[in-house]
């Protein structure tokens, strides 16, 4: 056994891997913290998810608009999610976010990889893009959960990421506090785009942690179409149900 292996196993003993949703501790030398419990009840998006936004409708037919689709006519071309919003995996989010738990983005990433592999006509995807946060929120987080869970597809998958092609100009209060109406004003005007990086007629995968209405993703969409991107792909962790 070489030193390095000596001194993962030595950190696995102080800090022993659990499964990032029960806390459950793992076997040493495990590197993908997800149970086998968790993973037989997760809230997965299985069937039945609207062919838009990737949300389960709980209809019966898998190629219906749900009704924030009908009503919103969003930009984007696509989304998908791994998970439905909603209990460990919720709780799992928010510690991410809020509890500086980073290395949470190696399951995650992992999982949404595995997720674009499943998706059926999806083009080619050039770039990877991920959702900006203000300079002043990133600094008190200290990282954009965002960007790490690009990062992480993008090497599973040898995308290209775009670091820093969209950045947040105006320090805007959470969508999550908003109510639905309030969040496309909240982030009007709030992005803009770095010109440097071409964008002209390619496809691009913006990563999020977090679906609700897809105002977010909507907007940054805005930008990225405005220099000319052909199509704008959206996947995230975990999406809110449908109305
Ligand atoms: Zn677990
Ligand atoms: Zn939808």
């Amino acid at each position: 056994m070489d030193v390095k292996r000596i001194f993962n196993k030595g950190l696995d003993l102080i800090f022993p891997p659990k499964c990032i949703f029960c806390g459950q501790i793992m076997r040493i030398g495990t590197t993908f913290e997800m149970c086998t419990d968790c993973s037989a009840n997760l809230p997965w998006i299985t069937a039945n998810a609207c062919v838009k936004c990737g949300k389960p409708t709980g209809l019966n037919e898998n190629k219906m608009l749900c009704s924030d689709c009908k009503n919103a006519g969003h930009l984007y071309a696509r989304g998908t999610s791994v998970f439905a919003y909603t209990g460990m995996v919720k709780k799992a989010l928010q510690r991410m976010k809020f509890e500086g738990r980073k290395r949470y983005a190696i399951v995650f990433g992992f999982l949404m990889a595995q997720q674009l592999k499943k998706m059926k006509n999806w083009p080619i995807i050039n770039i990877v893009a991920y959702t900006p946060l203000h300079k002043k929120r990133y600094a008190k987080r200290g990282f954009n959960q965002a960007k790490l869970l690009a990062n992480e597809i993008a090497k599973h998958l040898k995308y290209t990421l775009a670091e820093d092609i969209l950045y947040k100009v105006k320090n805007t209060p959470s969508q999550s506090s908003l109510a639905r109406g309030q969040r496309q004003q909240n982030l009007y005007n709030a992005f803009r785009l770095n010109t440097k990086i071409d964008v002209k007629d390619k496809n691009i995968l913006l990563v999020d942690d977090i679906y609700t209405t897809g105002t977010t993703v909507n907007e940054c969409t805005r930008y990225l179409k405005a220099a000319g991107a052909k199509g704008v792909y959206v996947i995230t962790v975990a999406i809110g149900k449908g109305r």
